[in-house]
Formats: C-alpha cells, sequence, structure tokens
C-alpha cells in the first residue's frame, strides 16, 4: 500500500502546479542526481521572432515567408508557429499537399504542386540545393522550393527568466550534474550553456542522438541516482520515456509529451522542477 504521506506530497506539488503521476516518480525524483534539460521550449521561451528575411536575387520577400508558413502550415514546432505568427494570414490548406515533417531538420511539403523544403543547411545541401549559408547569430531557416533556393530567415529565441535561478538552486540542492540537448547550432548551444551555467552541453543532435546521448548518461549515474529529463515533447518523446523521470512542460508542450512524460510542469517554469524536487525530498523525510 501507498504511505499516506505520499498522497500529501502529490496535494502538495499539484497545488503548485507540478503534477506527479504516481508516487513513485515523487519517490524517485528525491534521489536525482543527473538532470538533463532540452533547450528549446524547456530553458527557452520556445517563443521564436523572425528577425531577418533574406530573400534570393528575384525572389519577393513576402513570397519567401508565405511559401514558409505554408509548408510549416500543419507544424506544432515553435519555429513553425513563429513564422505563421509573422505571416500573419489565414492559411489556404488546400494549397498544402503531402507534409513530412523531418524531426530535428526541418519540414518538406508540397505547395502549390511545388516542393517546399524548410529546415537546417543541412537539408539543402542533402537535397543539393544551392544555398548560401546565413552567418547571423540565431536559427536559420532555409526555404527551397522546386529545387531553388528563396534564401533564408534568421529566428530568435530568448532564455526564460527563471532558468538560470533554478538550474543554480538545482546544484546547490545536490544535483550532481546538469546537461542540455539540443538539436540546435553549436554557437547557440554554446551561448546558452554558458549564460545557464550548465555542466555539459551538446548541440546539433538528431532525436536519435539524444537517445544515445540519454542512454549514454544513465550508465554514468551511481547506484541509487536517478536521471531526469525534461523536454516539451516536440521531438523528445522518446528521451521522456527513457529517463527515470520525464518532465514535461506541459503549457506549450504537446499532448504527446503530456502522454509520454511521468511529472508535468503546467506552468512551462524550470523553477518548478525545484519545487517538486523540494516537495519530494520532504515526502520522503515524512515516509521513510
Ligand atoms: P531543440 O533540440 O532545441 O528542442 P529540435 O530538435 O526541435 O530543437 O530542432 C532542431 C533544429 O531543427 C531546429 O533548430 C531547426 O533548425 C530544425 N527544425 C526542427 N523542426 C523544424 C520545423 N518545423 N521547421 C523548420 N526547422 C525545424
Ligand atoms: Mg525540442
Amino acid at each position: 500500500s501507498i504511505p499516506l504521506g505520499f498522497f500529501g506530497g502529490i496535494g502538495a506539488a499539484s497545488s503548485s502546479g507540478v503534477l506527479v503521476k504516481g508516487s513513485n516518480y515523487l519517490e524517485a525524483l528525491s534521489k536525482s542526481e543527473i538532470m538533463v534539460f532540452d533547450k528549446t521550449g524547456t530553458l527557452t521561451k520556445g517563443v521564436f521572432k523572425v528577425e531577418e528575411v533574406n530573400n534570393e536575387d528575384g525572389v519577393d520577400a513576402d513570397e519567401l515567408i508565405e511559401t514558409t508558413a505554408y509548408a510549416e502550415a500543419f507544424s506544432n514546432h515553435p519555429i513553425a508557429l513563429s513564422v505563421k505568427e509573422r505571416y500573419g494570414k489565414d492559411i489556404d490548406n488546400n494549397r498544402v499537399g503531402d507534409v513530412k515533417e523531418l524531426a530535428g531538420f526541418g519540414v518538406k511539403a508540397i505547395v502549390d504542386e511545388k516542393e517546399v523544403l524548410v529546415g537546417k543547411y543541412a537539408l539543402m545541401r542533402e537535397n543539393n540545393i544551392d544555398a548560401s549559408e546565413a552567418d547571423s547569430i540565431g536559427t536559420v531557416l532555409y526555404v527551397s522550393k522546386d529545387g531553388k533556393f528563396l534564401g533564408s530567415l534568421v529566428l530568435r529565441d530568448e532564455i526564460k527568466e527563471d532558468s538560470k535561478e533554478a538550474l543554480k538552486s538545482l546544484k546547490e540542492a545536490g544535483i550532481r550534474k546538469t546537461v542540455m540537448l539540443t538539436g540546435d547550432k553549436k554557437e547557440i548551444g554554446e551561448y546558452v550553456g554558458k549564460e545557464l551555467g550548465l555542466d555539459e552541453v551538446y548541440t546539433e543532435l538528431l532525436p536519435i542522438d539524444k537517445v544515445n546521448k540519454v542512454k549514454e548518461l544513465m550508465d554514468k549515474k551511481s547506484e541509487n541516482g536517478k536521471l531526469v529529463f525534461v523536454g516539451d515533447g516536440l521531438n523528445d518523446a522518446p528521451v521522456l520515456t527513457m529517463a527515470d523521470i520525464g518532465i514535461a512542460m506541459g503549457g506549450l508542450g504537446s499532448d504527446a509529451a503530456i502522454e509520454a512524460s511521468d511529472i508535468v510542469i503546467m506552468t512551462d517554469e524550470p523553477s518548478k522542477i525545484m519545487t517538486g524536487y523540494k516537495i519530494s525530498k520532504k515526502t520522503l523525510s515524512i515516509v521513510k
């Protein structure tokens, strides 16, 4: 049977906006040793703004934005949402055919019966698109239509207000190692890692690389230590499931994330991880 103290702990957590799906997760959380964070939507706001529009000669800037928004029509990725926000008009779904979301890369979609690619530089390279690489600071979306490079959009995201303090307090409370994984560029990942004082940062990871990295980190735990993964569930549902404890940001996060996770942070604030951790420690000290 479950000791009563656990119900108190789960209740206290839930009134703070931390939904714990079972007493076993509260117990596991109290033994957290390594905490691994996704970047976008987890430590950063995941609300990008289109800061630069670099249309190629002979391409209209509005056409570049419209084409990108249409290719992203069915994507819920924070990047896609920001492009649609910038476009600002309704999307006529009849103009969009087959769409393939390429996790960690971008999207491939049929727009007006033409193939559109939107995503990382590597996506252009792999499809033999002659794209000029932008050296701007930010997440760059390269766009092609019918094999022709249209230009790029540069997007920027911001670090959440409480990320730094949350990570600092978790370390002080005894978490041995904090790690950030991201599919984003090296320059951006390393900048965020430094700003936040993370112990380790791994960048340019595809979803499968994130799985392998978490596996590797699982092997580095001590006998009783637990590994926590915190993400928003977009491209990281597999690692949420694999970790001892998967924590999802429930506000921005997808239903898949909430489904795949053991604990849900309703307000998306990293500081709530510390709230949950403290409650878990306290609950265990009462129950044991
Ligand atoms: P993170 O690891 O920071 O959460 P993701 O793995 O979701 O990031 O995405 C990694 C990179 O893949 C993004 O920085 C972007 O370059 C590209 N990407 C992912 N999804 C999309 C999309 N829907 N449209 C365009 N680019 C995308
Ligand atoms: Mg993500």
